[in-house]
Order: structure tokens, then sequence, then C-alpha cells
């Protein structure tokens, strides 16, 4: 049986880049949660679905098929078979997801979905590194190996704003406080830090210190 590591932490806290490197690094699949989040809410914008209407958005979530590559190297995400990478980091969808990501009926069907692909993969291969917001938490507590990374709402909006290519670090703030409050203000909020996860403050280190301290626990 392949092993999991789960990681959880806000956006920019270094989640997506730990967990590709990390991956690589020993050989192991990849699946990024958000990314999912993300195609669910592109489809249901893409096919006039009212994002703030709950009702509407959980009888719709099981009409779209979506699909992950699971490669670190170059995962990739499809909905209804057409590869939707570029679509979803648009601002559009970063603005509506958090509508999306509080729908309980959304949240049952994608964590059913990923934990199908986590089954698979610690079936088919040395295991695989996932995150996302409620991977320590709901999607694969029993994990062998949990993290939760954070980092200053200064270094991770350097780091997003580096990540989609604009100097305007003050927007990209505040938009990052904005999701943050979303994310976390709701009855159903996804990000919980946990006791029995190992707290890692990524302020100040470089991505390969952080991939090598990782790589250790996992080899722990
Ligand atoms: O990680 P990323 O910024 O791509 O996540 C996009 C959004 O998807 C988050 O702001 C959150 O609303 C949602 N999400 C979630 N649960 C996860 C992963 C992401 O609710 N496990």
């Amino acid at each position: 049986e392949g092993i999991v590591i789960a990681i959880d932490g806000p956006s920019g806290s270094g989640k997506s880049s730990t967990s590709k490197g990390v991956a690589k690094a020993r050989g192991l699949r990849y699946l990024d949660t958000g990314a999912m989040y993300r195609a669910l809410t592109w489809w249901m914008l893409d096919n006039g679905v009212d994002v703030h209407d709950p009702a509407a958005v959980a009888a719709a979530v099981e009409r779209p098929v979506i699909e992950m590559g699971t490669d670190p190297a170059s995962p990739t995400i499809s909905v209804d078979g057409r590869d939707v990478a570029v679509e979803i980091r648009t601002k559009e969808v970063t603005g509506n997801v958090s509508a999306v990501s509080a729908v309980p009926e959304a949240r049952a069907l994608l964590v059913r979905t990923q934990r199908a692909v986590i089954d698979a993969a610690r079936r088919e291969s040395a295991g695989i590194v996932v995150e996302g917001r409620d991977i320590t938490t709901v999607v694969a507590p029993e994990a062998p190996v949990k993290l939760f990374l954070t980092a200053s709402a200064e270094a991770r909006a350097q780091r997003r704003s580096r990540e989609i290519h604009t100097g305007d670090v003050a927007a990209t703030q505040a938009d990052l406080a904005r999701r943050d409050r979303l994310d976390s203000s709701r009855a159903h909020s996804p990000l919980k830090r946990t006791a029995d996860a190992t707290e890692l403050d990524t302020t100040g280190m470089t991505l390969d210190e952080v991939i090598a301290l990782v790589v250790t626990l996992v080899d722990e």
C-alpha cells in the first residue's frame, strides 16, 4: 500500500510548490484539491448557474465530469473532457470559488472523488501527496504524514503575486485576506488547524528548504 501525505494551508503558504516538489523527490502522485473546486466553479459559471444560490449549486454538482491527472511533473485537470488548466486560474473563478466550496453537496461530491483518487494511487503507486484545506481533517485524517503550512500575510502575498505575474502586491494581499475570510467565516469552514498536524511556518524559508524538510518527515 502506498503512503498518503496530507498538506493543508491557506493560499500562498507554499502548499502547491511544496507538494509537487515532495512528490517528485519521492516518486509519488500529486493531487491539487483546490483545482477541483476551481473546475467545478468554472463549469457553474460557464453553464449559467447562479453560484450565490446554494440550492442551484447543489442541484448541479453531479452534472460535470471532473478528471485529474496526478503526475507531479505535469498535473492535469479536465471538465467533460476539456482541459481547463488555464480557465480555472482566472480572476472570475478565483472570485467565485469560495461560494461554491461553501455548499455541502459540492464538498461531499469532491471529497468522494478525492478519496477515490487517493485509493487508486495507494493501490497502483508508492503513494500520493494531497494538498488543500481539509485534507488532514476530512479527506485523509488517517494519513501518516499531516502538515499545516503557514506563512506571514506579506510572504504569502509576495509569492502569490509572482505566481499570477502582478506587481501589485498590496492588491494581492487584500484579495488573499478576503478569500481567507470567506473560507473561514462559514459554518462548514474547511481550513482547520488540528493538534495532530505538524505546523510548518515557511516565512523566510526557500522552497528547496521546505521541500527538504518535508522529505525528511516523509522518510522518518
Ligand atoms: O488552493 P486554491 O487557492 O486553488 O483553492 C481555491 C479555493 O477552493 C479555496 O479558496 C477554497 O474555497 C476551496 N478549497 C476548499 N477545500 C479544499 C481546497 C480548496 O474549500 N480542500
